[in-house]
């Protein structure tokens, strides 16, 4: 799939072109036949994230010591739009991988990282990361959830809404004050293993607009008692700005599940205004439909030029919170516009279920409100003017 033709970035060996074609194989094959029936149910079987497991595309970015691939960044990236361009939308996998294993590899201890990466890199654990709680999201400076000590360890009371994988998770990496009297300096980054943590449970499955097979749901906390070990790394206060730290690396995630989103809607709709006539002929024939597609894959073009900068940055190690922002909020809005166009190109089919277009359509939205808010993004943005 490439109905951008943007020339292939510097960062995009031979190898991760490989790697792009196996994994979009290996999704057609195994999971892509499932999505109507884990969209009917609201959840993915467990059984997936064996099999994505098993074949290497999780954690791919790990250190082969711990389990991973051994790759990087560009690894993760390719994976990534491999599952997006699947219409697999709906897979906490780039979120697991790309998000919650991180943490543990730069900010865990030794003992942390070999005891829980290898996990998550097979597929044993699902990783999930709670930060939205029901009285706040954006602002997590004013998180109530509190990880108190107790004896050699911590107990932890609070409430968690909206979480990805929350009803498969198995590893959740949670937000929450060691130091209820401070904002920023008094949260830290608890590691909650589901299966050890009594007092623990899930909450309601929330139906949404969209990604309906993803497992986004509510979680409890009730003295649930941690041992030491489940402070993230060995210094209490540290959340906050490890949460600084990674956030570039998510909202950058999100931008590029969003121009794989993109080019999808973009390759969905050529095909089917090629196909489809009214008047005596094809839709694509009529000006307005050339100029909306002529319109959309221009926007695209260069916000995929855009993003292939920001991609090389962040390998680079020089991508920052302003720009990686920029990426997010411009990418989900001009997602946002692309799919509403190339909607209205489907006439009532794009209305309709069974028609691929609709569901990107739902699925979209999303993107503006998670991973911090466009609003904030350009608040991140504007700090730097
Ligand atoms: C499908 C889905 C999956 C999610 N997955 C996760 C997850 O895995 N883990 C997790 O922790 N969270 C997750 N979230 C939560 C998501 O990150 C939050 O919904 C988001 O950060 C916004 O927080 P909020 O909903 O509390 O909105 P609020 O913070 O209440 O914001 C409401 C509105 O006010 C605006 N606003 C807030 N502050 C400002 C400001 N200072 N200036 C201008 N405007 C402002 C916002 O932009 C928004 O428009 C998920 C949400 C969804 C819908």
């Amino acid at each position: 799939m490439d109905p951008l033709q943007v020339p292939r970035p510097t960062w995009m060996t031979e190898d991760l072109v490989l790697l792009e074609e196996q994994a979009s194989r290996f999704l057609a094959a195994e999971l892509v036949p499932h999505v109507e029936k884990w969209t009917e149910a609201g959840i993915m079987e467990r059984s997936a994230w064996d099999k994505l497991g098993q074949a290497g595309l999780l954690c791919a970015s790990m250190p082969e010591e711990y389990g991973g691939a051994g790759g990087s960044f560009a690894h993760e990236t390719v994976i990534n739009r491999a599952i997006a361009h699947a219409g697999l939308d709906a897979i906490g996998a780039p979120l697991h991988s790309g998000i919650v294993a991180p943490y543990i590899l730069n900010y865990g201890t030794e003992e942390q990282k070999k005891k829980w990466l290898p996990k998550l890199a097979s597929g044993e654990m699902i990783g999930a990361i709670a930060m939205s709680e029901p009285g706040t999201g954006s602002d997590l400076q004013g998180v109530r959830t509190t990880a108190r000590r107790s004896g050699n360890g911590y107990v932890l009371n609070g409430a968690k809404t909206f979480i990805t994988n929350g009803q498969h998770a198995d590893l959740i990496i949670v937000v929450a004050k060691t130091d209820p009297t401070e904002k920023a300096k008094g949260v830290s980054l608890m590691v909650v293993e589901t299966a050890e943590a009594a007092g623990f449970r899930r909450g309601r499955k929330l139906k949404k607009l969209g990604l309906d097979a993803a497992d986004t749901s509510e979680l409890f906390f009730e003295d649930v008692a941690l041992p030491a070990s489940s402070l993230l790394g060995t210094e209490e206060g540290q959340g906050f700005a490890q949460l600084m730290r990674e956030l570039p690396q998510e909202r950058l995630i999100v931008a590029i599940h969003a121009m794989a989103m993109m080019e999808r809607a973009l390759e969905l709709t050529i095909a089917y205004t090629k196909e489809r006539q009214a008047f005596g002929r094809k839709i694509i024939e009529f000006q307005n439909s050339q100029f909306v597609l002529a319109e959309c894959k221009t926007e695209a073009t260069v916000a995929k030029v855009f993003l292939d900068h920001c991609i090389a940055q962040h390998l680079d190690g020089k991508l920052d919170t302003a720009t990686a922002s920029m990426a997010k909020y411009w990418h989900t809005d001009l997602l946002g516009k692309i799919t509403d166009r190339c909607l209205q190109l489907f006439g009532g089919y794009g209305y309709m279920d069974e028609y691929p277009i609709s569901r990107l359509y739902r699925d979209a939205r999303v993107m503006r409100i998670y991973a911090g808010t466009n609003e904030i993004m350009k608040l991140l943005i504007a700090r730097g003017l």
